[in-house]
This record gives C-alpha cells, structure tokens and sequence, in this order.
C-alpha cells in the first residue's frame, strides 16, 4: 500500500532524510521508530504530499504520490503532529464539515460521521463544541477526522504524543481496531518504543535513514541481543545463581545487591518463565521481576551500530543514545528515560 524508495530531503544545509526506503503491506501497523530529529515527520509528510522529496519515489495505493498528489491525497488519511480540529464547531460539525471539504457525497457524509461516531466512542459528545473535549478525547475526533473520506491508508505522526496514560492506551486499541477491523494500513510514527512493541506489526527504525526493518521481536534476534533481567529475592544465594546459569538461554547470572541479575540471549518471553519456574523449583522466593523490552535493547543495539543486526534494509549507524532502563521512551538526543 505504502512504497517509499530512496527519499532525500534537505532543508538548507540540514538533510532531514537520505535514502529512506521501506513498504508497507496492506491492513499493516507499521511503525517508523526514531529519536528527536530522526526525519519520521519528514517521511510522513512528504509520504501524504505536504512537502517534495529532493530526491526519491513514493506510491500509495498504486498512485504516484509525486506525479499526481490529488489522487494519492484520496487514499490517504493524515494526522499531522499536532492536529487541528474547530474548536468552534461541535464533533459531529468537525466531521461533517470535513467530509465535505473531501468531497464526500452529501448521501454518503451522513451514515459515515455516524459510523465514526460510534467506532471512535463520541456519540455523546457529537453535540459537544470541540473546544470543550479533553486532550484525549480530541485526538480521537482528529484521528476519525482523518478517516472522513475513508481512505485506505492512515498516517499518523506520534498519534499519543502527550496524552495521558489512559488516553494513549485507549488511542492505540483504536489504532489497531482501524486496521484489524477496518482494515485500514496504518503508518505511524512514534518515539515511544512501549507503543511501537505492542501496537505495530513492524518497525523501521530511522535515524536520517532506515538503520532496520522488522517485526519487533525480529529486530531483537536479528540483533543478538542479550536481554538484562534482574529478579528481585527474599533468599538470594549463590546457589540460585547456579541454578540460574543452568536455565537454557541465560548466558550470564550474578548477585548484586540482593538482586539476581542475569542476561539473556534469545527470545526474553520464552527464557523469562523458563527462569523463574527453576529458581521457584529450587526454592526461591521471588518478589519482583524486571525487564526492559526486548525492541529497547535492539533499538539502542542499531543506533549505537552495536552487535550487526542482520537486515534487510541497513544503512548508516553513529552514536546512540544514552541508556537508562526501564519505560522507554525517547527525547532529545535520543536518550532512552526511565
Ligand atoms: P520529532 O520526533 O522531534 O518530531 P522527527 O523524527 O519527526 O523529530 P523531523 O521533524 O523530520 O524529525 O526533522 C528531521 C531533521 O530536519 C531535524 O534535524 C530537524 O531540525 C530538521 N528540520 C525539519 N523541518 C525543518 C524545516 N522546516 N527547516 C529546517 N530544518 C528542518
């Protein structure tokens, strides 16, 4: 549905992006994953016509997205950075009042707002004035917006950016009910690498250009990553380190500070349960187990041009990010804040 090949874009002296090459199938979450500056709005908004590439070529539902923007534009549904919706008018005007500017017949505008009403939760508040919405709720409204002319494809660029935990929950249930329901392909674009892992079907991670396509888990592999666990004990000793070093997939244990500490190389979700199952066995009491996410390790692993993650689509490298574990989310320089 989406096919970008080989897009530069400069702004001045600065190149935003070069090279940038992916596709996306179709009924696709497909996630670009980037730190501050990566060049994902760059994508996205030359990918729906806003701005000319310098170089490179891109095809959405089989248009030429460059030679003929006013047909690509029919396909595709936009949800820019930071999404406009009247204040003025209410939800359901919003919506009317778009489909019209798209050119939506005036028998078919009706049933559609209705439609996405009820798919997006804001049946009871259609009558309500947009300026009086949440956060949360507003995004929905600009997310249903963008889907007024029902296009195929949906983008959006960091669709939870500054919402609440609650809302950015209930925004990412319906990103991927647009796709699996709607069948919608969906491209978003996002630095919060928690959402890329549980709402994306794959991922491209971007820094200026594609450093790795993938699934999420796939990234981990193909990275050879070694996955740090630390399991929290009432009874740490040596020999649950023992027992721990026994477990297979677990290269490497040690006590620090009470806590068992050990990597692991392979797949986390099936080495994690075959872990504690054995220390429990042995006779350990477990308080808390943590982790960091699988995609968070092979993030920092290909930014950083760590161990060679095996890619189809690998390109550049530089400096990574700082590292702190924990919930990963991304800022400025990159950095991965717990
Ligand atoms: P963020 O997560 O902060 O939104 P991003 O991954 O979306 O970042 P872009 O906004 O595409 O990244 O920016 C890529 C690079 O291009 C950055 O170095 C940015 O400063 C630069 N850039 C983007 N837009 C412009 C512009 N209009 N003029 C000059 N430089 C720009």
């Amino acid at each position: 549905m989406i096919e970008v090949s080989g897009l530069v874009k400069r702004y001045g002296s600065v190149t935003a992006i070069e090279g940038v090459t992916f596709s996306v199938g179709s009924g696709e979450v497909f996630g670009l994953l980037g730190p501050n500056g990566a060049g994902k709005t760059t994508t996205m908004r030359i990918i729906c016509c806003v701005i000319p590439p310098d170089a490179g070529s891109v095809v959405v539902a089989g248009v030429d997205a460059l030679r003929d923007p006013s047909r690509a534009k029919q396909s595709i549904g936009y949800l820019p950075e930071v999404p406009s919706v009247y204040s003025r008018l209410t939800v359901r005007e919003n919506l009317e009042f778009f489909a019209r500017l798209y050119g939506v017949p005036g028998g078919e505008a009706e049933p559609r707002v209705s439609r996405l009403l009820r798919f997006f939760s804001l049946e009871e508040r259609a009558d309500q004035l947009a300026s009086r919405l949440s956060k949360g709720l507003r995004q929905r409204l600009a997310i249903a917006r963008a889907l007024v002319h029902d296009p195929p494809v949906l983008l959006l660029d960091e669709p939870t950016s500054g919402l609440d935990p609650i809302s950015a929950r209930e925004v990412r249930d319906l990103v991927v009910r647009v796709a699996r329901e709607e069948g919608k392909t969906v491209l978003l674009s996002t630095h919060n690498l928690f959402e890329a892992e549980q709402v994306c079907d794959r991922v491209a991670i971007i820094r200026r250009t594609i450093l790795a396509v993938g699934r999420p888990r796939e990234l981990a592999e193909r990275a050879s990553i070694r996955v740090p666990v630390r399991v929290a004990l009432a009874n740490p000793s040596e020999g649950l380190v023992r027992v721990a070093l026994s477990v297979q997939g677990v290269t490497s244990a040690k006590l620090e500070s009470g806590e068992l500490v050990a990597e692991l190389e392979g797949d986390p979700d099936s080495v994690v349960p075959e872990l504690s199952a054995a220390l429990v066995a042995a006779g350990a009491k477990i308080l808390s187990i943590r982790r960091t996410s699988s995609l968070e390790e092979a993030f920092i692993s290909v930014v950083r041009g760590g161990p060679r993650v095996r890619s189809r689509s690998v390109g550049g490298g530089g400096r990574g990010p700082d590292v702190n574990t924990g919930t990963a989310e991304m800022s400025g320089e990159g950095v991965v804040r717990a």
